[in-house]
């Protein structure tokens, strides 16, 4: 495959995903997405490291929709932080962003066509499936059926790509140390400090999954 992209966070997930797609593909594209998340300034240095770590090429875009709209981009509403994090809530949580994923994956798949790129990478997985349909099997052989649909007459349509989408945390990070994904340079935390927080919701899923790898975690954590 000569070129395709990796809707690009920064965090653990997408930067494994982004490993994988690298060994597939002769050009590949980090996509990344400025949504007014607090974490951008961390989250799109982490995406510059791991470009230059994959030999890949970049792409940023900022939206203004979703700011105000979620806990992850409104300076009113706080992140829950340690106890307050619901991990088997029944409730949509704050830091929910509302169809984040298909405006996202829709985002990437008009860049994609724009420059003839085959796949689209991404970071989904079981873990976040268990709470979110975004996630899941389903929602992407959908979007991949309509794509056939959504780009001009002449072109390819690009396809996602989700090598990570039946994986558990402790999965993706086993998979990571495979690919040699550097996962030392990504950002997960949902805030802006120095330092991974370690208290908030993706924190306690990135500590946990290398706990649970038996994988040596480098990831500073500003609580212990
Ligand atoms: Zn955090």
């Amino acid at each position: 495959m000569k070129k395709a992209i990796c809707l690009c966070s920064g965090g653990m997930d997408s930067t494994v995903a982004a490993a994988i797609g690298k060994q597939n593909c002769q050009e590949l594209y980090l996509f990344h997405i400025n949504y007014g998340q607090k974490a951008e300034a961390k989250e799109k240095d982490a995406v510059r490291k791991i470009k230059d770590a994959l030999d890949a090429k970049i792409a940023f875009v900022d939206i203004e929709f979703f700011r105000n709209l979620s806990a992850l981009t409104s300076a009113k509403a706080p992140i829950p932080l340690a106890n307050e994090v619901q991990l088997d809530s029944t409730i949509t949580p704050p830091t929910w962003v509302y169809c984040r994923n298909l405006v996202f994956v829709s985002l990437a798949a008009a860049y994609a066509e724009s420059i003839n790129a085959e796949k689209i990478f991404v970071g989904f997985n079981a873990e976040e499936g268990q709470s979110y349909p975004d996630n899941r099997p389903e929602f992407v052989n959908r979007f991949n059926s309509l794509l056939e649909k959504a780009v001009a007459s002449f072109s390819r349509p690009p396809q996602i790509d989700a090598p990570l989408i039946n994986m558990f945390k402790a999965d993706i990070v086993r998979k990571g140390i495979d690919v040699a994904a550097p996962m030392h340079l990504s950002w997960s935390c949902y805030l802006n400090g120095e330092d991974h927080c370690g208290e908030c919701e993706s924190c306690q899923h990135r500590r946990r999954g290398f706990k649970e790898a038996g994988v040596k975690d480098l990831t500073t954590y500003t609580s212990v």
